[in-house]
């Protein structure tokens, strides 16, 4: 029994399935997840001694890779002058100009201490805003486990939410709309019949949670201009995007500004961290400056604010974002034609150092496209890819983290590997 088998049969005595999140089990694929002993750059080693180059990342915050060594001084600097105070610091003010200053829609910044607290409380401070009660996500979108957000669509073009997990009252998503990605005309017309209730729209710009999807053009567009329209609040869910896909995160890139955006892992660079922000109007409606409750005991911590601050110094001095580019392009490029040589048809959809690999012959553009994937291809490529050391998250829905500590020699090697991989997929 390997070392990690041993782990994961103890921690299942003590932790609801062994892991304390859930992709981290293998469900999807199948297998004993390897546990870490510690990451360096591009690599993850495990407890057995085994080395992975890694492409999860720890799922998006690790834009320098493991252990960067001007990130760790940071962090034990901070830890020494204390973990937490409960009362403001010079650090958060320090990272809150610098997300102000990179992100084009914000004015103010909130820091909390997860993603998933930056989307519910986005949300409450549209409904609060807007005095309407309509929250409108798209299929596909993860927004962390706000309860109001854990929906499932039905068919058709819009589903009043249904919850996807027990536990959450059938009432607490009844205000909740379902959409397509990438569909206006749908948008267009939920808005048409039902335009007057809805506080929000919250959207990932760029789809990381379904792979890698893309916003086609003009969907972005059309949101920003469907909600000035109906005087709803248009939410980004920047927590992957922000800092990912450009300095100034997909708005930046994109050129759509929201009204509010959310921020999480990069903006921590490792540690547990979380934002929302936006125009001063609406946030000046958050507790103390206004009536909006949300407030948080560990919410901008120091050490976290001190990883955050220094990953974004660096991001900001060194401008990795071409490198990135050029690095995930290659990757990206030396997958598509392994797997033509192996005869086994993927779509590979890039957006900067995002990437997301489907056993599929069409272009995937939503959610229903990421389910008529080939499943039983891609967990065979998975174990391929891990047994020859190549670390992917476990599951299709989930995308490729590139970091700048990958270089040309763990993309070649990575492709190497996938050439392999394809054929044992396509068998
Ligand atoms: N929003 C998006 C787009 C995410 O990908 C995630 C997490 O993966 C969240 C929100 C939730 O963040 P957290 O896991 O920090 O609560």
């Amino acid at each position: 029994m390997s070392r990690s088998e041993e782990l994961f049969a103890r921690a299942r005595r003590w932790i609801p399935g062994g892991v304390n999140s859930p992709v981290r089990a293998f469900r999807a694929v199948g297998g004993t997840p390897p546990f870490v002993a510690r990451g360096e750059g591009a690599r993850l080693f495990d407890v057995d001694g085994r080395s992975y180059i890694d492409y999860v990342g720890s799922y998006g915050p690790l834009i320098l890779g493991h252990a960067h060594p001007r990130v760790v001084e940071a962090v034990c600097q901070a830890a020494r002058l204390g973990a937490t105070f409960g009362a403001p610091t010079e650090g958060e003010v320090a990272l809150a100009r610098v997300l102000v200053e990179a992100v084009p829609s914000l004015e103010e910044v909130r820091l909390v201490s997860s993603g998933t607290e930056a989307t519910m409380s986005a949300i409450r401070l549209s409904r609060a805003a807007t005095g309407r009660s309509g929250v409108v996500k798209f299929r596909g979108g993860y927004h962390g486990h706000v309860d109001a957000l854990l929906v499932e669509s039905g068919s058709g073009a819009s589903t009043l939410g249904v919850p996807s997990s027990p536990g959450v009252p059938a009432a607490v998503v009844e205000q909740t709309h379902l959409l397509p990605y990438n569909d206006l005309a749908a948008a267009q017309a939920l808005f048409d019949r039902s335009g007057a209730e809805i506080a929000c729209v919250i959207v990932e710009p760029v789809a990381g949670n379904m792979g890698v999807v893309p916003p086609e053009p003009g969907f972005l567009e059309g949101l920003r201009r469907l909600t000035r329209e109906h005087g709803a609040v248009l939410i980004f869910d920047e927590v992957i995007t922000g800092f990912r896909v450009a300095y100034g995160g997909a708005q930046a890139r994109l050129g759509v500004t929201p009204d509010l955006t959310c921020l999480g892992k990069v903006i921590g660079g490792g540690m547990p961290i979380g934002a929302y922000g936006g125009l001063r109007e609406l946030m000046e409606q958050v507790a103390p400056a206004g009536p909006v409750y949300q407030a948080g005991t560990l919410a901008g911590n120091p050490v976290a604010v001190a990883a955050g601050l220094r990953t974004l110094e660096i991001l900001r001095e060194e401008d990795p974002y071409p490198a990135l580019e050029e690095v995930s392009a290659r990757l990206a490029d030396g997958l598509a034609e392994a797997a033509r040589d192996a005869g086994i048809c993927v779509q590979v959809q890039r957006v900067g150092s995002l990437l997301g690999l489907f056993f599929t012959e069409a272009p995937v553009r939503d959610a229903a496209g990421v389910a008529a994937a080939d499943g039983a291809a891609f967990r065979r490529f998975f174990h391929a890819m891990l047994d020859a050391g190549v670390y992917l998250a476990p599951s299709p829905w989930e995308a490729w983290f590139v970091s700048t500590a990958h270089r040309a020699a763990e993309i070649d090697a990575t492709v190497e590997a996938a050439r392999r991989a394809f054929r044992i997929a396509a068998e």
